[in-house]
């Protein structure tokens, strides 16, 4: 994508003479107040009195006329030019990414505006949270992208929390491979039926998901329709390809997701989920757990999907993390489960599917009502859905912003017999699907018996064989790690200061700041001893730099809940003060007594105020 022009080239496409210039980013659809145009931009280098200078110039047609406007300076070198050139493009290529998701829902645009859009992307990048579409230098691939140091830090929390909620319920981590042979795939239908649908543009052979193409105009769900109906509303609503404003052609084709590959000459695949390669060992797992129904076992890791136009930043990457919980059940004892009589009376956000059809709201209602009611099917698969509600609060996220969502029969996997999904409510994509949890009966196991020729069976205590049900608690951590950043990012107005990342302090990707008052040995060096001392519980960072204040406020923007701060009563009476990040509040505290307090402050198990003297 991005490459040097010639100047015939340049002169061929543009017109009159430019003087040396590198074409960035070119024929990508932007939006411009509600329209689409193409967008082509390019660094021109300019000679003003000797001196050399960089722009950023872009060109658009306007009713058939090719015009140019200046988008940036760039500075006055090249690599300067070059890297300023990117950052901007990346802005606008994520702003338009957002834009687009916009018209998605309406409640949701009132709420951001175009300033906050801004803010909220370079926040995004200038913390080290999240990067790209990768390779950025190369112009980037839609779908991959990378966490930068603060995003790691973040992501792994969420992966910790998943990992500790699962292993309190009595599920065990394993992992499996990512590349499987094409045998297997076979057999969990993935190969055969796992595809999207997509329809082609006559003029510029551009390829669409066609039911995502009705959805982002239109509020239906065009996942369900068929191929004719969907042709159909294409040619009623006169939509047209959204990069060159063309036909369509009139057929609907398939495009498998697997991302194919060969190993040792065999075909083989990438996975597209953790859960078919987590239910591969179900031998070895039944002796593990010493042939007791009911167990389960979780995967956290990476899969892979070929999807056709990956938006929404890591909400829908192509590569992208996966946490996968599995119960392997006893059919007959589904309403038999121990654990429901200590969740039974919670109320969870149920929102089943008669419900959405009549625009009713959703309803808090225990786990037991919804089981009378028929919401749900058994009491195994009530305790699925609670613990899959459990994950998200334990992540932080408001319970206003969570709900339970059933589908409709006709958007049920033809195997799953009870299918919920939890959805968040984000800032900027206003409801969004982050876990699913289903009942995927005997299909797993059967499937995989039958194509591997090997027995997948559980024996009761009478003897009788069966083959086990499987209960899926199916999430990533990429959407709860965005929904972090997108639910916790606080835009401050101008008089207020800077922007602040008000993350709970338990999800935090940095939990301490440590800041010696001045750069004086005496200070630096006890503040050095605090901060290895610390670094045996938290992850730390150590800023001498800058003014005190000024170094609060970065803090704050990455989202530190605690600041500690070494002056000179601490070398005289070993106290530090610690800054409370939402409240601004300090307390003195004994540096012996310091990793304690901040361990019970993080998990919320003291009240600042009484953690220290108060000042
Ligand atoms: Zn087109």
């Amino acid at each position: 994508m991005a490459k040097w022009l010639t100047r015939s080239a340049a002169a061929r496409i543009f017109g009159g003479s430019i003087p040396s210039l590198r074409l960035l980013y070119s024929f990508k659809k932007r939006i411009k107040e509600g329209f689409l145009y193409y967008f082509m931009a390019y660094i021109v280098r300019k000679k003003i009195n000797g001196g050399e200078y960089y722009y950023l110039r872009e060109s658009y047609r306007e009713n058939g006329k090719i015009k140019s406007k200046n988008l940036a300076y760039l500075g006055k070198s090249k690599e300067e030019a070059d890297r300023k050139a990117f950052e901007f493009i990346n802005m606008e290529k994520k702003k338009s990414e957002i834009m687009v998701q916009e018209k998605k829902s309406v409640e949701v645009k009132k709420e951001i505006t175009k300033e906050a859009d801004k803010d909220f992307i370079s926040f995004v990048q200038e913390q080290g949270l999240i990067w790209g579409p990768e390779p950025e230098i190369y112009g980037g691939l839609s779908g991959f992208y990378t966490y930068g140091p603060l995003g790691k830090l973040l992501k792994n929390k969420v992966e910790n929390s998943v990992r500790q909620i699962f292993n309190r319920h009595g599920l065990r981590e394993i992992e499996g491979p990512t590349v499987l042979p094409d045998i297997v795939w076979k057999a969990s239908g993935h190969l055969d039926t796992f595809s999207d649908r997509i329809i082609k543009c006559k003029k510029c052979n551009a390829v669409f998901r066609a039911d995502k193409l009705i959805e982002e105009k239109y509020d239906v769900s065009a996942d369900s329709f068929s191929n004719e109906k969907i042709l159909e509303f294409i040619h009623e609503k006169g939509i047209k390809c959204p990069t060159c404003k063309g036909d369509f052609e009139d057929k609907i084709e398939r495009q498998s997701l697997m991302m194919k590959t060969k190993v040792a000459g065999q075909d083989a695949a990438l996975r597209p989920e953790t859960a078919t390669v987590t239910y591969l060992p179900y031998p070895r797992f039944y002796n593990y757990f010493r042939t007791k129904m009911p167990f389960g076992v979780f995967q956290i890791g990476k899969a892979y999907r070929n999807e056709i136009s990956p938006r929404q930043s890591v909400l829908r990457g192509r590569e992208f993390t996966q946490a996968e919980g599995q119960m392997f059940v006893d059919p007959q004892k589904k309403n038999e489960w121990e654990s429901y009589e200590e969740i039974k009376q919670s109320k969870l956000p149920f929102w089943d599917y008669t419900s959405q059809n009549e625009n009713k709201e959703v309803k808090l209602i225990t786990v037991e009502d919804a089981l009378k009611k028929g919401f749900i099917k058994s009491q195994a698969y009530g305790w699925c859905i609670w613990l899959a509600y459990s994950q998200f609060i334990n992540f932080g996220i408001p319970a206003d912003r969570i709900r339970l969502r059933q589908h409709h029969p006709d958007e049920k996997a033809f195997y799953a017999d009870d299918a919920w999904d939890v959805e968040l409510r984000l800032n900027n994509y206003g409801w969004t699907e982050v876990c699913g949890v289903h009942d995927r009966t005997d299909y797993d196991l059967t499937q995989h018996s039958k194509f591997s020729k090997v027995k997948l069976e559980a024996q009761r205590e009478n003897g009788e064989k069966f083959v086990p049900h499987v209960l899926e608690i199916a999430f990533g951590t990429d959407r709860p790690t965005y929904a972090l950043i997108d639910i916790f990012y606080e835009k401050k107005s101008e008089e207020e200061g800077k922007s602040v990342f008000k993350i709970p302090y338990h999800m935090a990707p940095i939990e301490v700041s440590i800041f010696p008052l001045m750069k004086k040995p005496e200070l630096t060096n006890l503040a050095k001893e605090i901060k290895s001392d610390l670094e045996k519980g938290f992850i730390v960072e150590y800023d001498e730099s800058a003014s005190v204040g000024k170094r609060y406020l970065r803090s704050s923007v990455s989202g530190v809940p605690y600041a500690i701060t070494i002056d000179y009563t601490s070398v005289e009476d070993q106290t530090v003060t610690v800054r409370d990040r939402d409240s601004a509040e300090q307390i003195r505290v004994k540096i012996k007594d310091l990793r304690d307090i901040l361990r019970k402050l993080i998990h919320s198990e003291i009240e600042f105020e009484s953690a220290g003297k108060l000042i």
